[in-house]
């Protein structure tokens, strides 16, 4: 017989439901990022102009100034570019999921844009700055998809 795990420890999120839900703004300039991650996309703010990729998303290219923006698909890989281990809930919610990882992810496709999100996997395992990870798109029943990361075997 096997051993079964807590409903807890099979919640098919990484950190614990309870949090605001995150949403598109109501001018809509990040719309297009929720709704490919719903899709299972990862996508960049990128200037029609210049070309240069920004994030947050934004209604003017801050390089070029230009208001023609677009939305660019990217591989949704990245390296740490920092990380912190986090041992003190910022929200009650996640009073149960301590310790947990968050990370700053630098994408590789997308002109040293960075994100921030959480490693998935073992909150004590070693990260090392500079490693590989890939976006993983995690549904939440609420009706919106975070982007978290894991590491890439190599
Ligand atoms: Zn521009």
């Amino acid at each position: 017989m096997s051993t079964m795990a807590s409903d807890e420890s099979q919640s098919k999120t990484y950190l614990p439901a309870g949090m605001p839900a995150p949403a598109a703004a109501p001018d809509g300039v990040d719309r297009e990022f929720w709704e490919a991650a719903r899709r299972h996309e990862l996508v960049v703010q990128r200037c029609n102009s210049c070309g240069t990729f920004q994030f947050t998303p934004e209604w003017i290219c801050h390089k070029c100034h230009t208001l023609d923006l677009g939305w660019h698909r990217v591989s949704g890989r990245g390296r740490v570019y920092s990380w912190e281990r986090v041992w003190h809930p910022a929200h009650p919610a996640l009073k149960s999921a301590c310790p947990y990882l968050v990370l700053v992810v630098e994408l590789a496709d997308a002109g040293k844009v960075r994100m921030v999100g959480n490693l998935l996997g073992d909150p004590m395992r070693e990260v090392n700055f500079d490693a590989e990870v890939e976006a993983v798109f995690e549904d939440h029943p609420e009706g919106f998809t975070l982007i978290q990361w894991r590491l890439v075997d190599r």
